[in-house]
């Protein structure tokens, strides 16, 4: 069995809170996030590091990293910005060697939340966390395909 906790997650073989899933990627609520709605993006082919990371899926993680920050703006998180992350080798401080970015919705005037969240690491209510990023992907897909279905691929 494969010992790497993202690699389980991505099976399903672990629990995570998912946001997002397609066939290549998935995104899920980090268990000790630094502020509400800090999710990470994980490609689901083991590269423990981007020297292992094929350039393309590289590509298609941060074009979801993309997206989920601006979802989580439209959503009721009502972020104004975010910071995309990715920590590369144990230099960088990666702590799970399995690539992975790091979606870290901010707020204006939130430097003293976010110091307190790193030093604190407290979940914040994951199934309405996640249920709000999900609206906020929701209303980006809505907007750029105004009149389509709902959007399947979000997952729990
Ligand atoms: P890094 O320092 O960039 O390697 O960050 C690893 C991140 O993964 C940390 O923010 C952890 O809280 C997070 N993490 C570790 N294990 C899990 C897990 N099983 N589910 C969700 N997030 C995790
Ligand atoms: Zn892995």
């Amino acid at each position: 069995m494969n010992d790497c906790v993202f690699c389980r997650i991505a099976a399903g073989d672990a629990p995570a809170v998912k946001v997002y899933e397609d066939d290549a990627l998935c995104a899920f609520l980090d268990i000790r996030p630094i502020v509400r709605g800090h999710t990470l993006v994980i490609p689901k082919r083991h590269a423990a590091a981007l020297a292992d990371l094929d350039a393309e899926l590289g590509a298609h993680v941060f074009r979801a990293g993309h997206r989920l920050a601006l979802a989580i703006q439209r959503s009721s998180l009502a972020a104004d910005g975010a910071n995309l992350v990715l920590n590369d080798g144990t230099a960088a401080f990666q702590t799970v060697p399995h690539v992975h970015l790091h979606v870290i919705p901010r707020r204006h005037r939130d430097t003293l939340r976010v110091a307190l969240g790193f030093l604190l690491r407290r979940p914040h209510d994951p199934i309405a966390t996640a249920a709000a990023i999900r609206g906020g992907i929701a209303a980006l897909d809505n907007e750029d395909n105004p009149g389509a279905g709902p959007h399947e691929g979000a997952d729990e």
